[in-house]
């Protein structure tokens, strides 16, 4: 199909989507999208150098070593030790020797301040930033942005010259950028513009610190400042455990990241799915505090970090510890999964048509008084009660109690549905009554969904009629 650039042209995703139309398969696609690995061109950076050989070198499985001045949030890249002529993929911003099996990645890690008077060239803009470049020893290819004060938004010679380059121009209010603290204030350019200084603030005001000072040409003023990467922090639910119900946004966030985090058996269920060169960190039952612990600083450290829960990652889960660890340092993302509750709830018919009440009975991390005054809430609701972690070894009383309130004001004959591992091996939906459950037969791989007044069996389903008036 597509001769040239199958990933960042976007190819091997055309395939992919032909072949769903077609209901087909796509067969081949290029080399290293067929072996999992994510092609150099994919992140997205410009690359520069040996691309072809030491793409060949990591198909070959051949000595491939990453140097990077800082952490960036990338997928996981297989490399192995270094040895005897070895390939390199170096990330930098820095013009640095390449040989020919080396790739250099340039990382949007750049912006470049500039002030200018009116009526300056593009040329003279566009000069005097080679120069800085080229004194400081960095690459314009990791140039993101230039940056300046509002009053110069529509300065010709920056605008042009941007466009020229293809950067995006950020503006700054002047007062944002008096209070920078710079090392070369001006008055008279505090007198023009009404800040001290605007290359080097507005560099410093869209990024994290001077890498080169101002430099003056006869209009023009440049300073270069560097943007710290940002780790990456993905909360990615699994669904229930059936392959097709993991969505396509989980498997790219999988595939978008360098480290997992979760329950070994979790992250056995998707191993396949990770690139080579993903560290596991898994751990066993429990410790959902050490894990949150531990994804939230990978993803400090700069990683691109998948924190992986079955269903949804939030619902009883690991995503509010994580949550109240990250600060503003990482960005999140969050992946949404078929949550236990909904998939029950679909084997057993449509009992959540209406009105519903999700509820823990683990009084590990609540007391029963207020998972009984909950109970109680939803009774008097006549609210669908859906039950997680219903019953266990250790807690073996609360789903009585809790039926037994909810009996109160319903009758015996209310449908209940007792779903255990729902989308995976072993799975066994019951529908039952609140007269006939046995809380006995159910165990910590269930859900148990309690049907309100209106909940009905039709056919062996339960349904819960969207209202009176809307059946
Ligand atoms: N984050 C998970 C819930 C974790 S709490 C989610 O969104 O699904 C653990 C409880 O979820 C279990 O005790 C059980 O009540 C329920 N559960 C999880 N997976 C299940 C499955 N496949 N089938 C039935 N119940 C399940």
């Amino acid at each position: 199909m597509a001769l040239l650039g199958g990933h960042a042209a976007g190819a091997n995703e055309l395939a992919a989507l032909v072949a769903a139309v077609l209901g087909a398969e796509p067969v081949v696609t290029t080399a290293s999208d067929m072996t999992g690995l994510p092609g150099l061109d994919t992140l997205g950076w410009p690359a520069e150098g040996a691309i072809a050989a030491v793409s060949r070198a990591l198909l070959d499985k051949k000595p491939t070593i990453v140097e990077t001045d800082v952490t960036w949030p990338i997928p996981a890249l297989p490399v192995t030790a270094g040895g005897a002529g070895k390939h390199r993929i170096v990330i930098t911003d820095r013009i640095v020797p390449a040989d020919e099996r080396t790739v250099v990645l340039r990382p949007p890690s750049l912006v470049v301040g500039v002030g200018a008077s009116r009526g300056v060239s593009e040329e003279e803009v566009l000069g005097l930033i080679a120069q800085a470049l080229v004194s400081a020893g960095l690459s314009a290819a990791s140039v993101t942005a230039l940056a300046t004060v509002e009053a110069k938004a529509a300065e010709g010679g920056i605008v042009a010259a941007a466009k020229r380059r293809g950067w995006p121009v950020i503006t700054h209010h002047a007062d944002r950028l008096a209070a920078v603290r710079v090392p070369n204030p001006s008055d008279a350019v505090l007198a023009a513009v009404g800040t001290p200084s605007v290359a080097e603030a507005a560099a410093l005001a869209s990024a994290d610190e001077l890498v080169t000072e101002k430099r003056k040409s006869a209009m023009a003023t440049v300073a270069i400042a560097r943007r710290r990467p940002r780790g990456r922090l993905a909360l990615v639910g699994l669904g229930p455990g059936a392959r097709d119900l993991l969505t396509p946004l989980a498997v790219a966030e999988l595939r978008r990241s360098s480290v997992i985090v979760g329950l070994s058996a979790y992250v056995d269920q998707v191993a396949d799915l990770l690139r080579p060169g993903t560290r596991v960190l898994a751990s066993a039952l429990g410790q959902e505090e050490a894990r949150a612990r531990t994804a939230v600083e990978q993803a400090r450290h700069g990683h691109a970090v998948a924190l992986v829960g079955s269903g949804d990652a939030g619902v009883y889960a690991m995503g509010s510890p994580a949550l109240s660890l990250a600060g503003d340092d990482i960005d999140v993302v969050t992946v949404p999964g078929i949550t236990a509750g909904l998939a029950s709830a679909a084997l057993a018919g449509a009992p959540l048509g209406h009105d519903h009440a999700v509820i823990s009975l683990s009084d590990l991390h609540t007391p029963w008084e207020v998972i009984e005054r909950r109970v109680l809430a939803a009774a008097d609701g006549d609210f669908v009660v859906v039950f997680y972690n219903p019953r266990s070894r250790g807690r073996d009383w609360q789903l009585g109690a809790a039926l037994e309130i909810l009996g109160r004001n319903r009758a015996g004959d209310t449908p209940v549905a007792v779903v255990r591992d729902a989308y995976r091996a072993g799975e066994q939906v019951t529908v039952t009554t609140l007269g006939k459950l046995d809380p006995a037969a159910v165990d910590m791989r269930c859900v148990v969904i309690v049907g309100s007044a209106s909940t009905r069996t039709v056919a062996g389903r339960m349904v819960t009629p969207r209202g009176s008036r809307w059946l």
